[in-house]
């Protein structure tokens, strides 16, 4: 192969916004075209892309989530007319999340306008509308799980169980002409646990040149499967108990039927108390849930052999999917009752009307069962805020919070290096897809086994073809902060908590204390001057 070489166009260094590009023999396929989530992402999926999209001949992509699926319409928009390949289910949740993703920036864009309009600012025009979501469906192409689909000269992909969410892939890439010696590079997209519950798990691949591996949980693990399922027993028993609302922000896509399962499971189980309504309040709630049933014969045993005995694994006893708004905030009325609701990191959606109503009530409970990025309200939550500015109102926070890591969709750690252990040990390693403290962990992990493993910067490129050489095409902008807001100052503090405690947590794995002292020291004593600063 003449050259070939991978440009991290998002995701290197954040949890959000996963895109790489691959060119090789004049041939650029672009694997992923993931949009940034949360609070911060005001303004930066309007950046342009780094390529011209036209120039492209295809798309892969790995799974529906809106961090790697989210910006398709908008390089449809600018003149991509290629296929993006993807599993059955992927274009099945993708033509969901796809068009719910347009509603909300369109509602986002008429809020900003109207506010705009009296200052005497100009309209702000949404990312993509509908038509460029519609012209993007029909840009899909089905893949098979497990079989060879050529989608470009030169360019083969096999797309892989990931155990993530429904549809899921790890895709293996060949890349080059079939007569030299390809090169291959494989892609993990996210990646769920060992012991995926409803996900079959992630498939073993050993032949690899180059892996791109994410990192949402590359420096923690989770409690194990039987642990959180006794805790979210425990804590979901006294919850009820509590008569209070228990709400459960989550992903409405995999994460609320997840937690549905569990619910069922629960139910049917001895000693366990009465299960209060469950309310799936959100439009696409219904829509989600159909899609699982529809492909449930890609799902994991345990939730095949269910369904084949007459069950269904998705719906706990007085389950209620609301749709309208009215239905929504109707549910304020109702005493005891579950609410599952969006987003998963509570940065819109529902879930934000039912946090606003109920955590002043000391008798609420409210279930974190999904990762929750920095910035968010979920975040600042999980991390133990007490008055909080929700929709234009302060709360207090009296509510029990609870935090559920092993329900997650990522696997932690351990999951990811057991299954980067299968390569053969000449594969190098991208770690990708986390915070920069996750990343870092996880390429340390794997060099650990063995490997050559490196956390690549957003907006790098690299040399695959000579291997070694790193060619930087844009240099990462540094992040812009503003320190005159308050805002932004309880930002650091919170990070500065953030680090401190990560600190404390992995004492335990050190042995020389010593090149610490100074450097905590020296913190200490920026950190008092900055108490004393006069105002
Ligand atoms: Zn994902
Ligand atoms: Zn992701």
């Amino acid at each position: 192969m003449s050259s070939a070489r991978i440009t991290f166009v998002g995701a290197a260094g954040e949890v959000t916004g996963s895109s790489y590009l691959i060119e090789a023999d004049g041939r650029r396929v672009l694997v992923d075209c993931g949009m940034h989530q949360g609070v911060d992402s005001e303004g930066r999926g309007a950046e342009g892309f780094p390529f011209s999209p036209a120039s492209l001949d295809a798309v892969v992509l790995t799974h529906a989530h809106i961090d790697h699926s989210g910006r398709l319409p908008l390089l449809v928009r600018q003149g991509f007319k290629g296929g993006i390949w993807a599993t059955d289910p992927t274009i099945d949740l993708a033509s969901v999340l796809l068009r719910d993703t347009a509603r909300l920036m369109a509602e986002e864009a008429e809020w900003r306008t109207r506010k705009n309009s009296r200052k005497g600012l100009p309209p702000v025009l949404p990312l993509y509308g509908d038509g460029d979501v519609e012209d993007t469906l029909k840009l899909f192409r089905y893949v098979r799980y497990d079989e060879f689909s050529d989608i470009a000269p030169g360019v083969r992909v096999r797309y892989r169980d990931a155990g993530h969410i429904l549809g899921a892939s790890i895709v293996e890439a060949w890349i080059g002409d079939s007569s030299g010696d390809p090169m291959k590079i494989v892609f993990s997209g996210d990646m769920g646990p060992r012991d995926a519950v409803m996900e079959r798990p992630p498939s073993v691949v050993e032949e690899a040149d180059y892996v791109v591996i994410e990192s949402t949980y590359g420096d923690r693990y989770h409690k194990s499967l039987e642990d959180t399922r006794d805790e979210f027993r425990r804590e979901l028993a006294r919850a009820i108990d509590a008569g209070g609302k228990i709400l459960i922000p989550t992903f409405v896509v995999d994460r609320a039927q997840r937690i549905l399962y569990e619910m069922v499971r629960l139910e049917g189980s001895q000693g366990f108390p009465k299960m209060p309504p469950v309310y799936f309040d959100s439009p696409m709630g219904s829509k989600a849930t159909r899609i699982y049933e529809k492909h449930v014969s890609l799902l994991s045993r345990e939730i095949q052999d269910i369904v084949r005995a007459g069950g269904n694994p998705f719906s706990p006893e007085g389950l209620k999917y609301t749709d309208g708004v009215g239905d929504s905030r109707a549910i304020n009325d109702v005493g005891r009752a579950i609410v599952l609701a969006g987003s998963g990191m509570c940065t819109g959606g529902r879930i934000v009307h039912h946090l606003k109503h109920n955590l002043w009530d000391k008798n609420c409970n409210v279930f974190f069962v999904g990762y929750q990025a920095r910035g968010t309200l979920g975040r600042r939550l999980v991390e133990g805020e007490k008055h909080l500015r929700i929709a234009g109102e302060d709360i207090a926070v009296n509510a029990s919070l609870h935090t559920l890591g092993g329900f997650s969709a990522h696997g932690d750690k351990g999951d990811l290096l057991a299954w980067a252990s299968n390569f053969r040990r000449s594969a190098s390693f991208f770690v990708t897809h986390g915070e920069p403290r996750s990343s870092e962990s996880l390429a340390r992990g794997i060099r650990e086994l063995g490997y050559e493993a490196l956390a690549p910067d957003a907006g790098v490129s690299y040399d695959l073809s000579s291997r070694d050489s790193a060619v930087v095409y844009s240099r990462p902008k540094a992040p812009q902060r503003r320190f005159t807001d308050r805002e932004s100052i309880l930002s650091i503090l919170r990070e500065i908590a953030s680090e401190t405690e990560s600190i404390r947590e992995s004492l335990a794995e050190r042995s020389n204390y010593e090149p610490l002292f100074p450097l905590l020291e020296s913190s200490r004593l920026i950190l008092q001057s900055a108490k004393n600063l006069k105002q």
